[in-house]
């Protein structure tokens, strides 16, 4: 589904991906973890080519991300992605936050479209909410909206960076919920996350970054968490410290 190989990227001189390459299955949950500023939401932006890379080769699904011939639009439409802060369209009633992409970019008829939508936003559990503009809504509720907006595109593939890091705490829960789901469904994702929690529950690999972009461990859930003698020491004094 996802195949990166060799990707490096240097913001002028400093380096934030360092040769690194990643395969993501379909139906893979990869969790990536890794202290700040290792280049954890710069690898899963390459993904998409939110952020462009120097070296190295990205593939999505047979499409070739790093190729400048590749229509990038229609490869984002089919990525989900659901960030840190929820940036919904302020102005516009969560019904139609779930349409606009989908009527604008994949040229749904809008009835088509609401159905969809409305469809994931049940799903989310929020479907008494349909009219409501995003500053009406928890914080929690507008990142449930986020994921539903971006499960109405159905993407072959949902990123998420730090999903539930700018949530008051009892909002946490809700949203990891809705992401477990999705995960016991199939769905691949690549989700950057500390909840570890929740990487214990459902992720089937975990990568931990370095500062530097250095990807040191790339393993299954059973090995990150059950073998810690084996972990790098970089790996263990990070886990040390979220655990
Ligand atoms: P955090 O846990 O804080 O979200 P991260 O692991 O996601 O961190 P990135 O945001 O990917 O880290 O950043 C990796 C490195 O690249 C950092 O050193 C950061 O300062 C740098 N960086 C990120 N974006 C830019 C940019 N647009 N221009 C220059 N440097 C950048
Ligand atoms: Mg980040």
């Amino acid at each position: 589904m996802i195949q990166m190989t060799n990707v490096s990227k240097w913001y002028g001189p400093v380096q934030v991906l360092n040769n690194a390459s990643v395969q993501v299955n379909k139906g893979d949950v990869v969790v990536v973890c890794g202290p700040s500023g290792s280049g954890k939401s710069t690898l899963i932006k390459t993904v998409n080519a939110l952020e462009p890379v120097q070296q190295g080769e990205i593939i999505v699904n047979g499409i070739k991300v790093t190729d400048p011939k590749t229509d990038l639009p229609k490869l984002r439409s089919k990525v989900g992605m659901v960030f840190q802060h929820f940036e919904l369209f302020p102005h516009l009633s969560v019904t139609e936050n779930l349409t606009i992409a989908q009527i604008k970019v994949l040229g749904r008829k809008p009835d088509e479209a609401k159905t969809r939508g409305l469809k994931m936003l049940d799903r989310v559990g929020l479907m008494a909410h349909k009219d409501k503009f995003p500053g009406q809504l928890s914080g929690g509720q507008q990142q449930r909206v986020a994921i539903a907006r971006a499960l109405s595109m159905d993407p072959m593939v949902m990123l998420f960076d730090e999903p539930t890091s700018a949530l008051d705490p009892e909002m946490v829960g809700e949203v990891l919920d809705v992401m477990v789901t999705l995960a016991k469904e199939g769905m691949t994702m690549m989700v950057v996350t500390h909840e570890m929690g929740f990487a214990r529950k459902v992720a089937n690999r975990v990568i931990f970054i370095d500062v530097g972009g250095r990807i040191l461990e790339d393993c299954s859930k059973d090995e990150f968490f059950g073998n810690p003698e084996a972990r790098q020491p970089r790996t263990k004094d990070f886990l040390s410290k979220i655990l």
